[in-house]
């Protein structure tokens, strides 16, 4: 894991704010209420020393991509900040659904009905529900997971017969070379066509449009930390 020594806690304070701040201007843009937009901070690679000033001022939404270095980070915090929310937004392997659904309560990378099967067995063994997210590949990218829009209809119907969850929203990443409103646009149709309330889309650099276009989680890491070595 990077030390990352150049940014001091009171520029990820301040980097932190600056956002929110941003994210209230966005939503009044929108007509939206604020409140119904989640900033999940996106500490992936970023290690606890990092991270504590954004727990210290009683921030709960945090998002990693990599199941084991989320075990190596979070399982301490946890134990003194225990309001934490933690959201998986990577890819996630089969046999690593059970450590997962330990430490997070949010899943926005469901991409195939093998882990939607593997999910509800292990949401059943634990007994604790959780949220979980299709994730879309809007840009119909080869080397990007998620499901891809003409399977979309097919895949919650499939995983209408999971009792121990239901899809409750969708998450997308765009392609980087394209606008990324088009995807978010997109996006937020195929909820709106479905009825699912959550909306999981916007990044550092384009959170204000997702918000533009309904979305209800945007995932910030390098705004509030600065870049990943
Ligand atoms: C890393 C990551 C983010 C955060 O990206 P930034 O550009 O650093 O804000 C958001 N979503 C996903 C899926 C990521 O992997």
């Amino acid at each position: 894991m990077n030390e990352l020594n150049y940014i001091t806690h009171q520029e990820i304070i301040k980097n932190f704010t600056d956002i929110k701040e941003r994210i209230i201007v966005a939503a009044g843009k929108a007509d939206r209420d604020p409140g119904a937009i989640k900033l999940i901070v996106v500490t992936k690679k970023f290690n606890a020393d990092a991270i504590k000033p954004i727990l210290d001022l009683g921030h709960c939404d945090f998002g990693e991509n990599r199941i084991q270095e989320s075990f190596n980070k979070w399982p301490n915090l946890l134990e003194d900040y225990p309001n934490i929310s933690l959201h998986l937004i990577g890819p996630l392997q089969t046999n690593k659904t059970k450590e997962c659904l330990k430490i997070f309560n949010t899943i926005h990378t469901l991409d195939r009905l093998k882990l939607a099967n593997a999910l509800d067995k292990e949401i059943n063994n634990g007994g604790v529900s959780k949220k979980i997210y299709a994730q879309v590949n809007t840009g119909l990218e080869e080397q990007k997971s998620g499901i891809l829009p003409k399977e979309l209809d097919r895949f919650l119907d499939d995983t209408k017969i999971m009792n121990s969850f239901h899809v409750t929203g969708l998450m997308c990443i765009p392609p980087v070379n394209e606008e990324p409103s088009l995807h978010f646009s997109f996006l937020k149709k195929l909820s709106d066509k479905y009825n699912l309330k959550d909306l999981s889309m916007g990044m550092s650099s384009d959170f204000e449009k997702a918000i533009l276009f309904g979305s209800t989680s945007v995932r910030i890491g390098s705004g509030i930390f600065g870049t990943r070595g």
